[in-house]
């Protein structure tokens, strides 16, 4: 019999990751096209029904062998009907992208966020190991989220569940955050919350050092030079990583006390620090997280890097429409 292939999608603002996957998580096929974000995106499902015939006609392959589409997409979903509420970055509102992607492909589709489907894939083939009580943060521009529970994400009300980048770690005198809040955890764990730290504590201290030196070369330091500079021992990194690291430790470890997790999956660009951040991470967790929870918390960095997110649209496509 003719072994079944998953179409994973990961759709972002500049770029539409896809896969073919097989029912064991193996990627058999990947690549990529860039996102269409003219006309409020509404070129975006015919270019990806396109991408998946002209990857078929190029493998000689026929649309039997397709079960299904999971898509993850940059914003929250309405999972009674796959319908997008917002996607800033695409010019969606409220835009019924499962509705649209099944007429253009002819395929059953699965909608969820792209946080949650990275979290999925993390859970299914990376960090998490098949625990099925997972948190998953993702350090990149924003500070994405995923919570897993029961080997089920967590959705919530109205499809903001998981949003642990606007988690309130500043409750006074925060920076601004893209949410309209002030002092989310995106605004301090984010690689872009991370520079203005950095800049902020450049520009008001003359402590000097390794990242100094940078600063005075470039005109700027980035996430991976506070990071670089700190496992060199530079005093400003360390005191910088020390403060991103308390209040990451300290969101995750009041999210924790609430949901018992058995893994927590640190990914996204920052999280290519390694084991710095997770060592500092972790000092913290345990420092606040309720001593039950942090003995049952393993926290580890993701290992499936831009992968996640089609595993995880492969993992909806064998779960909700395999069974
Ligand atoms: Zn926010």
């Amino acid at each position: 019999m003719m072994e079944k292939w998953l179409v994973g999608v990961d759709l972002g603002g500049t770029t539409v990751k896809l896969a073919f996957v097989n029912i064991y998580g193996e990627i058999i096929h990947k690549w990529e096209i860039p996102t269409d974000r003219s006309e409020q995106g509404k070129n975006i499902t015919t270019d990806i029904a396109k991408a998946i015939d002209e990857k078929l006609r190029e493998l000689d392959e026929s649309k039997s062998r397709l079960v299904g589409i999971g898509i993850g997409a940059p914003g929250p979903v309405n999972m009674a009907n796959g319908e997008i509420y917002e996607a800033v970055n695409l010019g969606w509102k409220n835009y019924p992208l499962k509705d649209r992607l099944e007429v253009e492909t002819n395929l059953p589709v699965v909608v969820d966020n792209d946080a949650n489907i990275a979290a999925l894939g993390e859970m299914w083939k990376g960090a998490g190991g098949g625990a099925k009580n997972l948190i998953c943060v993702t350090l990149g521009t924003g500070v994405g989220g995923g919570i897993i529970v029961n080997g089920h994400i967590v959705h919530g009300a109205n499809g903001a569940g998981g949003e642990i980048g606007h988690i309130t770690s500043v409750p006074e005198g925060g920076a601004r955050c893209n949410c309209g809040k002030t002092g989310c955890l995106e605004t301090v764990a984010s690689a872009t919350g991370i520079v203005r730290i950095a800049t902020e504590k450049l520009t008001q201290t003359n402590v000097e050092g390794v990242l100094r030196t940078i600063y005075n070369e470039q005109g700027k330091v980035t996430a991976k030079d506070v990071f670089d500079a700190a496992k060199e021992q530079d005093a400003l990194a360390l005191e910088i990583v020390d403060y991103v690291t308390f209040h990451l430790g300290l969101a995750l470890a009041n999210l924790a006390n609430g949901l018992n997790p058995e893994k927590i999956v640190i990914g996204g660009g920052v999280s290519k620090a390694g084991s710095i951040l997770v060592e500092n991470v972790q000092t913290y967790f345990k420092r606040f997280a309720f001593p039950r929870v942090a003995e049952a918390a393993d926290i580890a960095i993701a290992t499936l890097g831009n992968d996640a997110g089609v595993i995880g649209g492969a993992w909806l496509v064998k779960t909700k429409l395999m069974s």
